[in-house]
């Protein structure tokens, strides 16, 4: 569904990306960790089409989207829960929620949007009782609820996540991992980027790890979990 190859991408004379190459197959839930600065969130920014890329591919279902803008990559299929959530504070809830189906309302498809909000709110039902509050007075994990809802408004295929776990105590983000899994059930493609190794790798069909800009190694979520260098760097087991 997803293929990067030989990705570049950098901050002035500052290189994130390093010529990365991973691939994502439809139905997958693949997860990418790494410590801080290795480029993770970097990676993400560059298949939204938020960061510039200098080289390299990214084919999303068979069709060149490097270069694409962030607009035309939502309606390409891909949306992106961001780090830190970014949600509108001031907007309600409900408002939040409906930004996110932006690139459908113009296609009349307004019964459609109708429904994958009641589908949203069912799948947080504290989301319903706080429809009408500013959404930036909800708590860390309800935002985090605005911020996967408000991605699945815009009825991806590819759902991409950046640290959603962030932040947030540990009920909330046992949570938070329960609906990726269950997203990723209901047939949606995910890609995770988090610094909570663990649980990302044990919910991973396949994982990666990225360190300063490269990929460094590739495997099922198990096979990361018992590897002697993934538990010694990011599992805190010697
Ligand atoms: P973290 O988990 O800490 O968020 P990350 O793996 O997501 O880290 P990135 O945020 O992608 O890593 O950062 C990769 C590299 O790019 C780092 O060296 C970082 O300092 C640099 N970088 C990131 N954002 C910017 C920016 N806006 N301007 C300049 N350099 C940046």
């Amino acid at each position: 569904m997803l293929k990067i190859k030989n990705l570049k991408c950098s901050y002035g004379s500052i290189m994130a990306v390093h010529g990365v190459s991973l691939s994502v197959k439809q139905g997958e839930l693949i997860s990418i960790i790494g410590g801080n600065g290795a480029g993770k969130s970097s990676l993400l920014l560059a298949v939204c089409g938020l960061l510039k890329t200098w080289e390299g591919e990214i084919e999303f279902q068979k069709k060149n989207i490097r270069g694409m803008s962030p607009p035309a990559i939502v309606r390409a299929g891909i949306s992106m829960v961001p780090e830190g959530r970014q949600i509108f504070s001031p907007l309600s809830v409900l408002d939040n929620l409906k930004m996110g189906a932006y690139t459908r309302y113009h296609r009349g498809l307004k019964q459609e949007i109708q429904e994958d909000l009641e589908m949203v709110l069912e799948m947080f039902p504290i989301l319903r009782e706080r429809a009408r509050q500013a959404a930036g007075t909800l708590s860390g994990g309800e935002q985090q609820m605005v911020a996967i809802g408000r991605a699945l408004m815009a009825r991806p295929r590819l759902l991409v996540l950046d640290e959603p776990s962030m932040g947030l105590a540990p009920k909330i983000v046992t949570m938070i991992f329960k609906v990726i899994t269950t997203l990723r059930d209901q047939g949606v493609t995910i890609l995770l980027v988090e610094q909570n190794a663990r649980a990302a790798l044990k919910i991973a069909d396949r994982g990666y790890v990225l360190e300063t800009g490269k990929m460094v190694l590739q495997g099922s979520g198990e096979e990361l979990l018992v590897d002697d260098d993934v538990k010694r760097a990011y599992l805190g087991q010697d």
